[in-house]
């Protein structure tokens, strides 16, 4: 049905690409391509060795838009995949528009200097992408992502209004490790040393970083303390349903994780700005991903589960009425099909449902589009199908109370 180019050979490019392999069907034609050519040739060799598929493989600077070019002109890709960094976000959208070829990502751009998450900088590609007749679809892993299909299957399904949403992101999972982060860490200690930020009545309420946590009942696990964070997806979600009075997203953390965390940033480590040593410049959170564990060494011995899901409260048929829906995921399982833990998993099977879903026409239309505004239905119907199923409840027993 398709060619598809994924570009990113870390944690969850790992995923999309053992996921695309096991549905031959629809991308006949599968090419990995990354900054790193050994890393690009380790998974073909275990893609081939698990699911029997050869994989094409190539080296690339996502930086760099003609090294790209080139690249699509010599693989003539139906749809690009990126899972490399939020830094390559624009440029690999660049490259999509100059050759002409559909384009899927799962994090929003973010520019190296600065720690801002917003979707301003690829809302504004909307007209150029309608107007070549390509689609690009963002943020299409678990959160951002899934969650936004859960949001979207809640509000066709389950209320004529949401008025109350809360993420709720578990990582219960033990890889043992000191320090460790789940997916890329320069990333990853970007998002959770930002301010945090969640909206209520119309406007965005600004927070000390961790400053409010609580603990969160997680289906299968239990309580575990919960921080709130801004996560990309609640920009484009108040957005495209504006009946949304508060939403907010929390997320677990270990203490030994905030502690390790804590000393990091009073030590300076978790510095953005370039530090003079030894006659050259360097970044002190770009050194410090370099001595960490990277998200794709994490799998082997990884226990325990992750559950991630929206608690919505809001009105039916001019009633009250509250609503959960959720993913649990084992790190062991998805250890054992694909060779990654569970965070890439969760965010890797979500790209290739969103891809094949565009791949099929089902989702395809020119214009950049958030999940939220395409039909939940057929995506919520494969992730059953392809590893993440998912569960719902209705009713006022939700493990998160709402104080409205
Ligand atoms: P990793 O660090 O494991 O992998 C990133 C890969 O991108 C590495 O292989 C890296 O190459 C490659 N890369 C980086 N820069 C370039 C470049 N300039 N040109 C080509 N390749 C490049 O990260 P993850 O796999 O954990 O995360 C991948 C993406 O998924 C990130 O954008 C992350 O934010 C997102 N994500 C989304 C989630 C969701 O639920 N929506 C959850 C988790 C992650 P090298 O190996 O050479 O460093």
């Amino acid at each position: 049905m398709g060619k598809v180019l994924i570009i990113g050979a870390g944690g969850v490019g790992t995923v999309v690409v053992k996921k695309c392999a096991q549905l031959p069907e629809v991308f006949t034609d599968i090419m990995l391509a990354s900054r790193t050519l050994s890393k690009v040739e380790r998974i073909a060799q275990d893609t081939e060795k698990r699911f029997g598929v050869k994989i094409k493989t190539a080296q690339v600077d996502a930086d760099n838009v003609q090294a790209l070019v080139q690249l699509f002109n010599s693989f003539q890709p139906d749809l690009v995949i990126n899972v490399a960094l939020p830094y390559q976000d624009l440029p690999i959208m660049d490259a999509c528009l100059e050759y002409g070829v559909h384009y899927l990502d799962t994090a929003n751009y973010e520019p190296k200097e600065e720690a801002k998450f917003e979707y301003s900088w690829q809302w504004a590609y909307q007209d150029r992408f309608k107007q070549k007749g390509l689609m690009a679809l963002l943020g299409c892993g678990f959160d951002p992502g899934a969650t936004q299909a859960f949001t979207a299957h809640a509000a066709k399904h389950h209320f004529d209004e949401i008025h109350y949403l809360d993420i709720v992101d578990c990582n219960a999972g033990d890889h043992g490790k000191a320090f460790a982060t789940n997916f890329n860490p320069e990333i990853n200690i970007r998002e959770i040393t930002q301010k945090g930020k969640y909206w209520e009545g119309g406007q965005w309420i600004e927070i000390e970083p961790m400053s409010i946590h609580k603990p969160i009942d997680y289906p299968g696990i239990g309580p575990k303390e919960s921080y709130l964070l801004f996560h990309e997806e609640l920009e484009s979600l108040v957005k495209h349903f504006p009946t949304i009075k508060r939403a907010r997203f929390w997320m677990t953390f270990g203490q030994a994780y905030i502690t390790h965390l804590q000393v990091l940033q009073n030590v300076g480590m978790t510095r953005i700005d370039p530090v003079r040593f030894q006659g050259q410049d360097i970044i002190p959170l770009e050194f410090l991903k370099a001595v960490l564990p990277a998200p794709d060494e994490l799998g082997e011995n990884y226990t325990g589960e992750t559950s991630i899901g929206c608690q919505i409260k809001g009105i039916k048929d001019g009633k009250d009425k509250t609503y959960f829906v959720w993913n649990n995921c084992s790190h062991e399982a998805a250890y054992k099909e694909t060779g990654a833990q569970g965070v890439s998993y969760t965010t890797g099977v979500p790209a290739m449902i969103g891809a094949a879903l565009m791949l099929k026409g089902i989702w395809m239309k020119p214009g950049v589009y958030n999940v939220e505004q395409l039909d939940p239905d057929p995506f919520m119907d494969m992730m059953n199908k392809h590893g993440l199923p998912w569960h719902e409840k209705t009713g006022v027993d939700l493990p998160h109370e709402y104080p409205n």
